[in-house]
């Protein structure tokens, strides 16, 4: 029997293995990942280095530890170059693979910005523990960070680099802070509070150029303001990794497309976590990828199984200023109402059947978190 073949060892691809044997002891699993395959936390990139967290000290469990607890054949450092689907065989460096079914769990790329500049090309990203290893070292002994993006992960980075020290500039076109997370108001709160940690912003503005200045940089921005800093670190949003399924004739829109089942466009093909868009939707968090491996491993286990997304708000690792956000469709229609202002903010959204679909908490309004899970239409 043709083993049921996961790529990706990121949390998407290890939660489905771990999900798949909870039912299914039997049939062979195997996953194949570009990476070294080892377990770790990705949500700690951001805030691993106030600790003072090396790349080794955020693994959970090495890769031949999960491939022994797993009972799985875990191929690393092989990247799938293509999918045959017509054949259900993938093709690495190594050689070929046969499978039953495929799932593709291959996570998203940073988006990269168009930016002029000799030092373009210089410009880091943390999206896996090997940038995190490359951008630790490169901060080694510096004192200014420049970060390009003032969303989650901008502004995880700017509260863990400001509160160990770093004189942190942060540059992002909107007008606040986590623009397409929360409403104004609610990230509006957390200007003042990181500017007292030593974070200096630019907002509406953008980066047009980053050159060498002597040992360190100088970016441009686009209202003419000049920045010097020592390392340039752009987080301005993930991109769902599309291209292997685009090539083999799978359905694509922002992410793979999926249905609640997880499935393509193909019968034997599923995708999973930060590549995939279930029912037009991509939802790159740790909750809804747990909640939707455990539906696949059901659908490749037992029987056919549809994800069902209970509230699962996500938390903004700013602790001088802590945010909890149900987010809101891109597209939903309705309006962000204030309930309470006092040490933070609580907001609402109302939707247009007067439905409360989502809520933004920013401060010491964070603790009503349960509380407003209950308020959140069914
Ligand atoms: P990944 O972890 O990216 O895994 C993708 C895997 O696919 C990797 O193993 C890669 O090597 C492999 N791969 C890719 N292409 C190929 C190929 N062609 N062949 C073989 N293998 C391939 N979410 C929260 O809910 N809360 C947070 O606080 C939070 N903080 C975050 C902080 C940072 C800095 C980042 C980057 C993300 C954060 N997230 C957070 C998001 C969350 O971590 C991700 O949604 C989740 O980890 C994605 O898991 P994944 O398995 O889909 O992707």
């Amino acid at each position: 029997m043709d083993p049921i073949v996961i790529i990706g060892s990121g949390l998407a691809g290890f939660t489905l293995a771990r999900e798949f044997r909870k039912l299914d002891a039997a049939t062979p699993l195997v996953l194949v990942t570009a990476d070294g395959g080892d377990f770790y936390s990705k949500p700690m990139l951001s805030n691993a280095f106030a600790q003072g967290k090396a790349p080794q000290q955020l693994v959970n469990t090495p890769a031949a530890t999960m491939a022994e607890q797993l009972a799985i054949t875990l191929t690393s450092h092989a990247r799938v170059e293509r999918i045959r689907p017509k054949d259900r065989e993938i093709d690495t460096a190594s050689g070929t693979l046969r499978y039953s079914k495929l799932v593709l769990a291959v996570g998203a790329d940073p988006i990269r910005l168009p930016l002029a500049g000799d030092a373009a090309a210089e410009v880091l990203s943390v999206n896996d523990l090997a940038d995190y290893a490359i951008f630790r070292q490169h901060i080694e002994g510096k004192s200014r960070v420049a970060i390009i993006g003032a969303g989650l992960i901008g502004c995880e980075f700017a509260n863990d680099l400001a509160g160990a020290g770093f004189a942190v500039t942060v540059v992002d076109p909107s007008p606040q802070p986590l623009a397409s997370l929360l409403p104004p108001e609610a990230g509006q709160q957390l200007v003042e509070p990181l500017a007292h940690l030593g974070v200096d912003w630019h907002f509406g503005t953008s980066v047009e150029a980053v050159d060498h200045q002597g040992s360190s940089y100088r970016l441009t921005l686009k209202n003419g303001d000049i920045i010097d800093s020592e390392c340039v670190l752009s987080a301005v949003g993930l991109r769902p990794r599309t291209t292997l399924a685009q090539e083999a004739g799978l359905a694509i829109n922002r992410g793979i497309v999926a249905d609640k089942t997880l499935r393509t466009s193909d019968e034997h093909i599923y995708a999973l976590g930060d590549c995939v868009e279930i029912d037009g939707q991509v939802r790159p968090y740790v909750l809804p990828i747990m909640q939707a491996a455990k539906a696949l491993a059901r659908t490749l286990a037992v029987e056919q199984t549809e994800v069902v997304f209970p509230p699962m708000p996500v938390a903004v690792k700013t602790p001088a200023w802590p945010v909890v956000v149900q987010p809101v469709a891109r597209d939903a229609v309705g309006q962000w109402q204030i309930q309470e202002q006092n040490d933070g903010i609580r907001m609402i959204f109302v939707d247009g059947n007067q439905r409360i679909t989502g809520f933004a908490l920013t401060g010491k309004q964070t603790s009503a978190r349960s509380e407003m899970i209950k308020l959140l239409a069914a």
